[in-house]
């Protein structure tokens, strides 16, 4: 039965060749291995030419190589595409194709729905579902390699899809080691970003555990507000999330930067005092500053904040010296926030089923 075999899939370089000493094989079948699945594409274990018979019918009997499905793909006429992906349990996960001038970026997901409930974002209206497993989450960078035909080739993955990635540390640690490796994608660590909510503990952890770049989804500069629109705060408050992102950075010698993340949303958390708030805040955190005009969805009140107040806020933020860049929102559905398609499919049954008015105007 399928269930009882391993996912190879998920498996890192290192984890492989523990499978492979378990079974009694010599290490070097982890490398053939990782190279078949992460750089060929290839699943079936026949068609990996030097992996003898007997080993062929012995990994077939306790193991298998299986990716998530692509249940529907939605393409806007920028070029964003945006796939929905049905898991094994039923769940729903979204992931995003961003074209760019040099790079293709994969937006993908690390949990099916998200228990944080920021009140800007559609995955956290969901409610939470369930933590993907390793084999989930770097499945969806194997889907838009070598399941999607006529695409380029991905040169960055972002985790800023669903979910909170630091909340299901292991699994998503296990992919971005992946991700990294030489004989699978071999990208840099420039390359992944994790963005969080801001979970402090795993922040501290994740140096030692896998270099990558790291985004911190700030929106506010006060406890107060902040408490409101990112109730984790609540948990893990300004100042320790400060203290853990200069940890991070003094890990690596002050040779690195954050890139903080703020949705910008109509008279939330968009005023010129709060713009100065936030520049004193992070006077002495080596970061740069993505501000994300609020992506309205079905069920929020929130409204982007108008052109005017996006300027002087980034002024604000530049005449202090912080790099500060603005996310174009290319004013479509598909390009709005992760999380969007699933919230609209219905609300039946953990989104097993889907409705048939059209996800996208
Ligand atoms: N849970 C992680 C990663 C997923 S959210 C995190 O919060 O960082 C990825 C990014 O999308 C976050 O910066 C989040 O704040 C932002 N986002 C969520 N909903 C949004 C919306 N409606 N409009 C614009 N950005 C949104
Ligand atoms: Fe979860 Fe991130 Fe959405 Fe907050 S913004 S609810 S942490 S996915």
């Amino acid at each position: 039965m399928s269930e009882e075999k391993l996912n190879l899939l998920g498996y890192s370089l290192q984890s492989l060749e523990a499978f492979f000493e378990q079974i009694g094989e010599p290490k070097f079948r982890a490398k053939q291995l990782i190279k078949w699945v992460h750089q060929k594409g290839v699943l079936d274990f026949d068609k990996m030419s030097d992996f003898n018979k007997q080993l062929r019918l012995k990994l077939k009997s306790l193991a298998l190589l299986l990716p998530p499905k692509i249940e529907e793909i939605h393409t806007s006429p920028e070029g964003t595409i945006k796939y929905l992906i049905k898991l094994d349990s039923g769940s729903m996960v979204e992931m995003v194709r961003i074209p760019e001038k040099k790079r293709m970026t994969l937006c993908i997901s690390s949990q099916a729905g998200c228990a944080l409930q920021c009140t800007f974002c559609a995955t956290g209206a969901q409610g939470f579902d369930k933590n993907l497993t390793a084999d989930e989450i770097i499945g969806q960078l194997w889907l838009a390699n070598f399941n999607s035909k006529d695409q380029p080739l991905i040169t960055n993955v972002v985790f800023m899809g669903m979910g909170e990635p630091l909340l299901n540390f292991v699994p998503v640690i296990e992919s971005a080691k992946i991700m990294k490796e030489q004989l699978a994608y071999g990208l840099s660590r420039k390359r992944i970003t994790i963005s969080t909510s801001g979970i402090t503990p795993q922040i501290d952890q994740l140096s030692s555990e896998v270099d990558v770049s790291l985004a911190i989804s700030l929106h506010a500069p006060t406890n107060k507000l902040r408490d409101e629109i990112v109730p984790i705060n609540k948990k893990y408050p300004i100042s320790e999330l400060i203290n853990s992102c200069n940890k991070y950075l003094a890990f690596y010698n002050g040779k690195r930067s954050i890139t903080i993340e703020y949705v910008l949303i109509d008279g939330v958390n968009d005023s010129e005092e709060l713009a100065k708030k936030l520049a004193k805040l992070l006077s002495k955190v080596s970061c740069k500053i993505n501000l994300i005009p609020f992506n309205p969805f079905d069920g929020s009140n929130y409204k982007r904040s108008n052109n005017k107040n996006i300027e002087v806020f980034k002024k604000i933020l530049m005449n202090k010296g912080f790099i500060t860049t603005l996310r174009v929102t290319r004013g479509d559905a598909v390009d709005g926030a992760c999380g969007q398609l699933v919230g609209k499919l219905a609300k039946s049954v953990k989104g097993k089923k889907l409705i048939s008015h059209q996800l996208i105007p």
